[in-house]
């Protein structure tokens, strides 16, 4: 399979000062398909001194790249843009090989970053007059940082990763992507065909081991980090960052409650909430991981719900045309989600669909699975599997229900669905997260700020408050 795979051809390596370094000496790491175990290539693993390579190349790029206009920069990304659209067909199947996410998934994620590169260049932020009295005039403007890195999980690694460098270079920085190491194979091509848009040096990415992450954190080069990834990780990153006083963002882990009230539009709801706990076999931040079913409805949406497992939710070969559910990206995440499974099994929780991790025994895979209303304090209700498996619950009174939701340590996204949009809304303003859906499943868009509170980050991405992240706040003050 991996033979007709365009993009696979030729090596891989780092891209350091606008070049491929394949570091043909160096020790290497192995990028595998979660799906059949197959070798898929294997990229050069960094070491210190090649880190060091990078963030002296983008520290020599900054001057010059900050000193460019906005609409010299936006026009650069809007190129990138338009080459980087041709390169999707291309980008879709090597997306599928290294993440596991099915065909249709990796369309969704390859085609939604286009929305970005059309977007983001045309919010520029503008200076703001703040004061204008007799005695003074003061004004607000936003500059660039420096060098910055961006640290990129697994899960959505296009995204997330163009997510972090269009906003970061068109403030004016300098950027150096870390992908994971389970899926760097996307990554490094998109930031190789971007030098052709880029001088040398702005836009930079280096691959490597468990080490990598703390030597960029820690790095003294380096003024900002935006990392997506777990709240533990996330914990390590803060710690890390604060020996340099470096700026950082945080998007962490989530445990989205789903709320669906007795006024619920089943035939709207259902196959959004379905999309919205299995989308990339669970393995995303804002996945619906817990859903809330008012008490008088809660048989007859947990049969439906049921039902669009049981019919949609097809596991498979990502690459099989009718398959939505791919393989766990990796063994470490498929022993974590066997635990919530072995959990669910060993206190005798029931199930509406699913109930055993995988069906045929093979591969990483994962059975879409939902749990019929588990305890509060269980495994499944607290913590996120980041798999196919999810509880309902249900409530009978509001207030107890924003109690149950609120009391997570997450606070990343939520949805309310209704037909009542008064009472969803005033529900969702009360709900601690980021971001609240009512009666849609989790649509991001580059204008729509995105972040968690509490164990789910800090800061956000998109939006001009997204934008704001990447840079210093600077005030002038004029005197009259
Ligand atoms: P992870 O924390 O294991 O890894 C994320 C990245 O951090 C990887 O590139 C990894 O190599 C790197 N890393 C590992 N240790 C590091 C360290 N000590 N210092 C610096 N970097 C280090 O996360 P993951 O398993 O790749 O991703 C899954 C998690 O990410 C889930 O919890 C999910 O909810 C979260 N996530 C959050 C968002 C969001 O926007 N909030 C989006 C996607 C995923």
């Amino acid at each position: 399979m991996s033979s007709s795979i365009k993009l696979l051809s030729g090596d891989f390596g780092h891209v350091i000062n606008g070049k491929l370094d394949t570091a043909p000496n160096a020790k290497r790491l192995d990028v595998n398909n979660p799906a059949t175990g197959e070798h898929l290539a294997s990229v050069p693993i960094c070491d210190r001194a090649t880190l060091d390579k990078a963030v002296e190349a983008a520290a020599a790029a900054f001057p010059a790249w900050r000193d460019k206009s906005w609409a010299e920069r936006a026009e650069a990304v809007k190129k990138w843009g338009e080459h980087y659209q041709s390169s999707i067909p291309d980008l879709i199947p090597l997306l599928t090989a290294e993440q596991g996410k099915a065909l249709g998934i990796s369309h969704y994620e390859a085609n939604a970053v286009t929305e970005w590169f059309q977007a983001m260049p045309t919010m520029e932020l503008k200076e703001t007059t703040v004061l204008d009295d007799e005695k003074m005039k003061a004004i607000t403007r936003y500059t660039p940082l420096g060098v910055c890195a961006g640290i990129v999980p697994w899960n959505f690694p296009i995204l997330l990763m163009v997510w972090k460098i269009i906003p970061a270079v068109l403030t004016g920085n300098t950027i150096i992507i870390k992908p994971s190491p389970f899926t760097p194979l996307c990554d490094i091509r998109i930031v190789e065909a971007a030098q052709q848009f880029f001088p040398p040096g702005v836009v930079q990415v280096v691959v490597g081991d468990d080490s990598l992450g703390p030597w960029i954190t820690e790095h003294e080069g380096i003024r900002k980090v935006s990392f997506t990834g777990s709240s533990a990780t996330g914990r390590l990153v803060a710690k890390s960052c604060s020996a340099t006083l470096k700026r950082f963002t945080l998007e962490l882990g989530g445990k989205d409650p789903c709320v669906v009230m007795a006024d619920v539009d089943f035939e709207k709801a259902i196959p959004q909430i379905f999309m919205a706990a299995t989308l990339n076999s669970g393995q995303t931040c804002v996945c619906a991981k817990r859903i809330y079913v008012h008490d008088s409805i809660y048989e007859k949406f947990s049969q439906a719900l049921a039902g669009a497992f049981q019919n949609g939710a097809v596991v498979g070969d990502p690459l099989k045309e009718g398959v939505l559910i791919g393989p766990i990206n990796n063994k470490m995440q498929h022993k974590k989600v066997s635990e919530f499974f072995d959990d669910v099994k060993s206190k005798g929780y029931k199930t509406f669909a699913g109930g055993d991790i995988t069906s045929s025994g093979d591969g990483l895979f994962a059975t879409p699975t939902l749990v019929d209303n588990p305890p509060d304090d269980s495994k499944i209700a607290v913590e996120e599997p980041f798999g196919p498996i999810v509880p309902l619950f249900r409530y009978k009174d509001e207030a107890e229900l924003l109690k149950r939701i609120n009391s997570s340590e997450y606070g990343l996204g939520a949805s309310v669905w209704s037909t009542d949009l008064e009472k969803a809304g005033a529900f969702a303003r009360k709900i601690d997260s980021g971001i609240v859906w009512v009666n849609s499943s989790p649509v991001l868009h580059p204008r729509v700020p995105f972040g968690g509170c509490k164990s789910s980050g800090i800061g956000c991405e998109n939006g001009d408050q997204g934008l704001q992240g990447w840079c210093q706040l600077h005030s002038i003050c004029v005197a009259k």
